[in-house]
C-alpha cells in the first residue's frame, strides 16, 4: 500500500516559514500587498480569489484586487499593468487567466518580474531555465518541488517522468527538475509507449488533466507519483491518476483532493513574502 504524501503537512511548515518572515517584514514596519488581477467573471478565478483573500487576511498581509471587464481594450488592460507595477504597496500579483491572448502576453511581457509570484512573465521561465532565480517559478511547479523536498524524496540520479508540458506546469517543473540533477523524460500528448516510459521511471510526475489517465500499466513498485491533475466531474476533484491502482502499486503518491493544490496556495504567499523581502533587502 502505498505511503500518502499528505499536502497539508507540506503547507503548514511552509506556514511556519511565513509566520517567521511576516514577523522580520513586520518589525521593520512593513506589511506585504498582494494584488488579484482578474479579468471577468469565471466562477474558478472567483474561488481561488477568494481563498487567496482570505489567507492574507489570516496573516495579516494586505489584500488588493483588481477586475476588469472581460472585453477590456488592449491598451486600457497595459496602463493598469503599468500602474500596478509602479505601485509601491504592491509586492506581488496574482493574475487570474486573463483569457484572451493579447491580454495574456501583455501579461508575460510587461508585469514586473520582481512582483511575478506566480512565474508568468518571461524574465521568470528565463530565471527557471537558467536557474539564476531571476523573478519566481509558477507555483504550481514549485509545490511539486516542496513535496518531494518535504518528504525526503532526493532527485537527484534519478529517472524521472513529467507527463504534460505546458508552460505552467510541465516545462517549468521539468527544468526544476534537471536543476537538481534528475534525469528528465518529458511526455506529451504525442508521446509513444507513454505507459513503457512512465512504468520505467522512478518519479512520475502527472500534469495531464484527465481524470484517471494514468492507469496501472503507467506504474511500478517502490515508485513515487506526484500527482498534479485537479479535474472537476459532478462538483468532485479527481487526479490524473487511477487512485485506486496507484495506490495498490507505487511506493508513494500525492492525493487528490489534499495534495499538490493545498501546497501551491502556500507557495504563493511564500512567493509573496520573498518578493517583499527581496525589495526590502535592495
Ligand atoms: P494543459 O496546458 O492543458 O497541458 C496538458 C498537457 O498534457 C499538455 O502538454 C498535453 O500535451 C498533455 N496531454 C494531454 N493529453 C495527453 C495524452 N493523452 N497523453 C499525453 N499527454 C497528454 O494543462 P496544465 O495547465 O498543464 O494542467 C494540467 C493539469 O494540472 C490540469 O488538470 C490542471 O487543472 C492541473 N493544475 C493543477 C494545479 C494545482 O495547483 N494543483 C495548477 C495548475 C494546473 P500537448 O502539449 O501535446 O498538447
Amino acid at each position: 500500500m502505498a505511503k500518502i504524501l499528505d499536502g497539508k503537512a507540506v503547507a503548514s511548515k511552509l506556514r511556519e516559514k511565513q509566520s517567521e518572515n511576516l514577523e522580520i517584514l513586520k518589525k521593520s514596519g512593513r506589511i506585504p500587498g498582494l494584488m488579484t488581477l482578474r479579468v471577468g467573471e469565471e466562477k474558478d478565478d472567483i474561488a481561488y480569489e477568494s481563498s487567496v483573500k482570505k489567507r492574507c487576511e489570516k496573516l495579516g498581509i494586505n489584500f488588493f484586487s483588481t477586475v476588469l471587464d472581460k472585453d477590456i481594450a488592449l491598451s486600457e488592460f497595459k496602463n493598469k499593468i503599468e500602474e500596478i507595477n509602479a505601485d509601491g504597496g504592491i509586492d506581488g500579483v496574482l493574475p487570474l487567466s486573463p483569457g484572451r491572448k493579447e491580454l495574456s502576453l501583455a501579461v508575460s511581457d510587461m508585469l514586473d518580474y520582481k512582483k511575478d509570484i506566480d512565474g508568468f512573465t518571461d524574465i521568470s521561465m528565463a530565471g527557471v531555465f537558467t536557474n539564476k532565480k531571476t523573478g519566481f517559478p509558477p507555483c504550481t511547479a514549485r509545490a511539486c518541488m516542496e513535496i518531494l523536498d518535504f518528504y525526503d524524496i532526493d532527485v537527484a540520479r534519478k529517472a524521472v517522468t513529467v507527463i504534460g508540458r505546458s508552460l505552467v506546469v510541465g516545462k517549468p517543473l521539468s527544468m526544476m527538475l534537471l536543476n537538481k540533477d534528475a534525469t528528465v523524460t518529458v511526455c506529451h500528448s504525442k508521446t509513444e509507449n507513454i505507459s513503457e516510459v512512465a512504468s520505467s521511471s522512478e518519479i512520475l510526475i502527472l500534469a495531464v488533466g484527465k481524470a484517471g489517465f494514468a492507469t496501472e500499466e503507467f506504474f511500478s513498485p517502490g515508485q513515487t507519483v506526484i500527482d498534479v491533475g485537479t479535474n472537476y466531474i459532478d462538483g468532485k476533484v479527481y487526479g490524473d491518476a487511477d487512485f485506486e491502482s496507484a495506490k495498490r502499486i507505487v511506493g508513494a503518491i500525492t492525493p487528490v483532493p489534499g495534495g499538490v493544490g493545498t501546497v501551491t496556495t502556500a507557495v504563493l504567499l511564500t512567493q509573496l513574502i520573498e518578493a517583499a523581502m527581496s525589495k526590502e533587502r535592495s
